[in-house]
């Protein structure tokens, strides 16, 4: 039935147009990004400022940064970066990544306000200092996982899960490596072999388990590999098991060479720790992540927990370059969320009665606010009319899309 699915895709060309449009909707959120980036006159522009010391790692800093893009995109203000000192790189964003702006880096003298009291009150202030998201009061409707208004009805045609596609858009602009860690990086690609075919495994362990996450044995990752892999060889034999290796645990590679000898894994790690004698960063493992990140998002195929942020904006990125890239994972916790978001409410499609004990009633129109995935057919959540909770098969629910109205940057040509 799979196999069905995805020819019906690419013989009616459906696949193809949804791909071309989601490239075009895509460079032109770019386009807005760079216009409000490089203002006229950036004495006179108005202003977000974005600290980038959140006390978190790297993935967790970068989700950090993209709360921050998107509230500038909503309210129509430059992002102003600080990030001197900044514990991967000391020197700042720019060691490896290119400046927001060519033309408006600094935060000015203007008159200053720190989120809130209330959107008319900040409105009244040139420059606009954003807290973390965990303090973020009142808190605005434009957070993920909305999406601006201009552009919900396209993306709900071409893409199975708008908000991601909305959060990749803002990664695609920030994540842009400068020359030199490009250059880095192409070398690396060439060096380990990585290209298509290729599934991607993140597997993160050591300081997350039992405090953050479960502990899930390689096993449970490579079922997902192994399923993604037959079904392929159903279209094109003989394709080789090419996997991706990402983790933060040095003994799971070996592992997985041993175990499974007919995949050829990928790995960075073992070159992270050779490259680390010349390195040129100040911090070897900010390289280590950003390639392994910047390769997870460039895979075919994710395999890894939605726990972790470093699988997510992975999986974000990923939307830009494949133009729906929704259904290319498999998580073995959480369903997609982005930390600090609305609330995610899906809406009922099928009724199902409830049973008294594990299984929650749910009927035709009900919004039901999900709490997790169990993976197999059956989601947990809270139907918001009735208040109770329990769990539903997975199937008589969709995703809604919440359309916030936001500037539509007329200035910029679609
Ligand atoms: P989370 O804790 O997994 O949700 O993500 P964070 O980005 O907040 O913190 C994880 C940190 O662990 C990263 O910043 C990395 O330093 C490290 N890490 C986790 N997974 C990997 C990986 O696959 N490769 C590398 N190089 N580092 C990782």
């Amino acid at each position: 039935m799979l196999d069905d699915f995805e020819k019906l895709r690419t013989a009616s060309g459906s696949e193809e147009w949804r791909h071309r449009r989601s490239m075009e909707l895509g460079s032109l959120v770019q386009r807005r990004l760079a216009y409000l980036q490089n203002p006229k006159d950036c004495e006179s522009a108005k202003k977000v400022v974005c600290n980038l010391h959140k006390g978190c790692g790297f993935g967790c800093q970068l989700h950090h940064l993209t709360y921050c893009m998107i509230t500038a995109y909503a309210m129509q203000r430059t992002l102003i970066l600080e990030s001197k000192g900044w514990r991967y790189a000391p020197k700042g964003w720019e060691t490896v990544f290119m400046p927001l702006s060519e033309t408006c880096t600094d935060k000015g003298g203007g008159s200053k306000i720190r989120w809130g009291p209330s959107m008319s009150e900040m409105e009244r202030h040139q420059i606009l200092e954003l807290p973390i998201v965990d303090s973020l009061h009142p808190r605005p409707e434009f957070m993920p996982l909305s999406v601006p208004a201009d552009l919900a009805h396209d993306l709900s045609t071409i893409h199975g899960d708008p908000p991601v596609w909305w959060i990749g858009q803002m990664l695609q602009y920030l994540f842009r490596p400068n020359k030199r860690l490009q250059d880095d990086i192409d070398a690396t690609v060439k060096r380990m072999g990585f290209r298509s075919t290729i599934v991607g495994v993140h597997v993160r362990r050591t300081d997350k388990i039992n405090l953050e996450a479960a502990f899930h044995h390689l096993d449970e990752y490579m079922v997902h590999v192994k399923e993604y892999y037959d079904q392929l060889d159903r279209r094109h034999n003989g394709t080789q098991r090419r996997v991706y290796l990402a983790t933060d645990d040095s003994g799971v590679l070996e592992e997985a060479k041993k175990k499974y000898p007919s995949y050829k894994f990928i790995s960075d790690n073992l070159i992270s720790k050779s490259a680390s004698l010349g390195t040129r960063y100040s911090d070897n493992s900010l390289r280590g992540i950003i390639i392994d990140i910047y390769l997870l998002s460039r895979c075919d195929f994710l395999v890894c927990t939605f726990s972790s942020q470093v699988c997510r904006v992975a999986y974000e990125i990923m939307q830009t370059l494949h133009g729906d890239a929704s259904e290319k994972f498999r998580s073995l916790d959480d369903v997609f969320y982005y930390g600090g978001q609305n609330a995610h409410d899906l809406r009922v499609l099928e009724a199902h009665p409830g049973d008294g004990d594990s299984m929650v009633e749910i009927k035709i129109g009900d919004a039901v606010g999900i709490a997790g995935n169990h993976w197999d057919g059956y989601s947990k959540g809270t139907n918001r009319r009735t208040g109770a909770s329990g769990l539903y098969p997975s199937y008589k629910v969709e995703n809604t899309v919440v359309a916030v109205k936001m500037p539509t940057y007329p200035e910029v040509p679609l």
